[in-house]
């Protein structure tokens, strides 16, 4: 089993640096797929409310025989529970739904910037929750420069992490150095660029560059882990998502090998600018709003 590293948050808690994600995963898939994520070396995975599969992972979990000290649980409160007393109530629900009394980290899983009252006030429950000892520590998800200046202001608790889409055909740059001056964590979601297939956003898979092709090659490793260990070389967070059980092992095998600068620039050099996912700056609840069930 590979020993995982781990990134220090700026509240001094650790964080696995590679952790296991979960989106699109159908909950009758989820618990499969978490069971052979822990039983590979995973200790920390990344859900949300609106993935409608915590209850999925808090019962993998539950029964994996891995003691709930050695697993770090992230989740994401939806924007339909933004909002001081909603949010606490998020809370409840997701920590109800894991079947645990405290979440490693919680986040806010984007900006609202039509309301960014709202987000402000779901913020600051979060920082409520952190105060309560309910969470470890807390965060935010695809807030770009504006979102998180505005929220900035007016914080008590700076957010210990940024989970934004990061992969080599989207690099964020300008977002990660912001977060980095500030002690914000860049997490990549994405981080294998799995949104690059499976939305027409004008570009083809990452697994299949030829530029990661060659260095993956040159080091006996796959695409997949080449992209992992970029993520890690570069300081940030990493929750590749997969439910086939070799995959899920391989992304986590990346802790014996290095690549060198050279190779490092060259992926750099793959940044195209396309975003994959949704345009954070588009996120309303007309569009985006759903209700998220009771616990
Ligand atoms: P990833 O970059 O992790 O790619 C996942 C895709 O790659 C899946 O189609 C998977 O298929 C495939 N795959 C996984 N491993 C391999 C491998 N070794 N070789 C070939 N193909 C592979 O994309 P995600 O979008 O899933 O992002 C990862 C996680 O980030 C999510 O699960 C979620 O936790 C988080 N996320 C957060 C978002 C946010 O807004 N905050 C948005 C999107 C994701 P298969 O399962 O069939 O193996």
């Amino acid at each position: 089993m590979p020993t995982i590293s781990h990134l220090r948050l700026n509240n001094g808690v650790e964080l696995p640096a590679v952790g296991f994600g979960v989106f699109q995963t159908p909950p009758d898939e989820t618990r499969t797929a978490v069971e052979a994520a822990l039983s590979a070396g995973y200790r920390h995975i990344d859900t949300a409310a609106a993935y409608g599969n915590e209850r999925q992972v808090g019962e993998a979990i539950a029964k994996s025989g891995v003691d709930r000290s050695e697993v770090f649980i992230e989740t994401k409160i939806w924007i339909s529970d933004y909002g001081y007393d909603q949010t606490l109530h998020g809370f409840d629900k997701s920590a109800g739904k894991l079947g645990v009394d405290q979440i490693d980290l919680l986040i806010l899983h984007q900006a609202l910037p039509s309301d960014f009252d709202k987000t402000r006030e779901a913020y600051r429950a979060l920082e409520t929750l952190l105060a309560d000892g309910k969470v470890r520590a807390i965060g935010v998800s695809n807030f770009m420069v504006d979102h998180l200046t505005a929220l900035l202001d007016g914080a008590t608790v700076v957010p210990a992490v940024n989970q934004i889409e990061v992969h080599p055909y989207f690099a964020q740059r300008e977002v990660q150095a912001f977060g980095a001056e500030r002690g914000i964590l860049s997490q990549a979601w994405s981080p294998i660029g799995g949104i690059t297939f499976y939305r027409d956003s004008g570009h083809t898979s990452a697994l299949q560059d030829p530029v990661i092709g060659e260095i993956a090659k040159a080091h006996g490793k796959s695409p997949a882990q080449v992209m992992v260990r970029w993520h890690l070389q570069q300081g940030r967070s990493a929750i590749p998502k997969s439910t086939k059980p070799a995959r899920i092992a391989e992304n986590l095998d990346v802790f014996d090998f290095a690549l060198t600068g050279e190779q490092l620039t060259a992926i750099d050099g793959l940044d195209t600018g396309k975003r994959g996912g949704p345009e954070p700056a588009d996120i309303t609840l007309e569009t985006f709003g759903r209700p998220i069930p009771e616990a």
